[in-house]
């Protein structure tokens, strides 16, 4: 079992692929020429198999791919044929671009459940977030991915004044759509332009969304980090991942692995435990991951602050979202 000292358990795991994506959203990757880890110091995918398996027998059951975006990787159905070999409940957050080539293999690895990231319903501004013209693609491969009976949850990062103007088309959206809507609340990484007033909060999205809509509250589980509603008729619903202003840092039950193998037990944690070179150096790694669990601050990496107004950004030791992955 992978307790804390704040008796939290932890048993999803959330893996990286790559660092490297074919989409460039500012408030993701900071520097557009940013150098990608080259691929003798990520981990391979039997590597990654590995690390799964020891973090499995600790107690995981449930992982997560994501990066960058996992599938820009070469081998992801290769990873993720190998990790569905495992008793977890298999999931993956992807930018949705390419979703069209992994349907078969998301059925077959039984993954039923994926999280695509689109910020706006308008193909100018997605062109404007993204540095790419491909809004339709994305668009597309969500309703491919509800046509195959994939449970879908569409990721919005809002923040004020850059598509908090869309909330409500967003909850439309799930009129007719078996879709979950979770609305993230712009967070603060290295370089990426983060600013307190750029964010649009859990209450204002909430009142933005009353007076269109009327909606009840459905039941959390435990270890959501979502706030969860749903809209009277809706077939689908919307939620809201409010880290900025109500953190669920109480039931946190996630562990992290970059795509170079560094373990964060938060993903605002500033230490890192390089659990690749001990892999290769041939050590056991199990030590080092309970002590790297013992070491988890009790909130928020144990630096961002309650009061997200008072943030200094330049005093935040971390890496870039896409570096962590998300
Ligand atoms: N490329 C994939 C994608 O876009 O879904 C997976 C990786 S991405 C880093 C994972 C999630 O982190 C996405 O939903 C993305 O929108 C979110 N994200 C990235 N930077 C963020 C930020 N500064 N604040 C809030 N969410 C962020
Ligand atoms: Fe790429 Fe996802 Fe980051 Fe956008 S949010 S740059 S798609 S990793």
């Amino acid at each position: 079992m992978l307790a804390d000292l704040h008796q939290r358990v932890h048993n999803y795991l959330r893996i990286s692929l790559t660092d490297a994506c074919n989409f460039r959203c500012f408030y993701c990757m900071p520097n557009e020429e940013v150098d990608v880890t080259p691929m003798g110091k990520l981990m391979s995918k039997e590597e990654i198999f590995e690390f799964a398996k020891i973090f499995v027998s600790l107690g995981v059951t449930k992982i997560r791919l994501t990066g960058g975006e996992p599938l820009v990787r070469k081998d992801a159905a290769d990873i993720i044929r190998l990790l569905a070999t495992l008793p977890v409940k298999l999931t993956i957050t992807t930018n949705g671009v390419l979703v069209h080539k992994f349907i078969e293999v998301f059925k077959n690895a039984n993954l039923q459940s994926v999280n695509v990231s689109l910020d706006t319903l308008d193909p100018n501004r997605f062109l404007a977030l993204t540095k790419r013209d491909q809004f339709q693609e994305v668009k597309d491969n969500i309703e491919r991915l509800i046509e195959n009976n994939f449970s879908v949850k569409v990721n919005v990062v809002t923040m004020k004044g850059i598509n908090d103007q869309e909330i409500n088309q967003f909850v439309a959206w799930t009129k007719s759509n078996p879709l979950h809507v979770r609305f993230i609340e712009f967070m603060p990484f290295t370089a990426n332009g983060w600013m307190s007033e750029k964010v649009f909060t859990y209450q204002q999205i909430l009142e933005t969304i009353q007076e269109e809509f009327e909606f009840i509250k459905i039941k959390d589980e435990i270890n959501d980090t979502t706030k969860k509603y749903k809209v009277l008729n809706h077939a689908g619903t919307f939620a809201i991942i409010s880290t900025m202003t109500a953190p669920f840092c109480d039931t946190c039950n996630r562990l992290r692995l970059t795509a170079d193998g560094k373990m964060k037990n938060c993903l605002f944690s500033k230490s890192e435990t390089d659990l690749l070179t001990l892999m290769r150096s041939g050590t056991d790694i199990t030590a080092a991951i309970k002590e790297n669990i013992l070491a988890k601050e009790k909130s928020l990496g144990g630096q961002l602050l309650t009061d997200f107004t008072k943030i200094e950004t330049d005093q935040l030791a971390n890496r870039s979202m896409i570096a962590i992955g998300g």
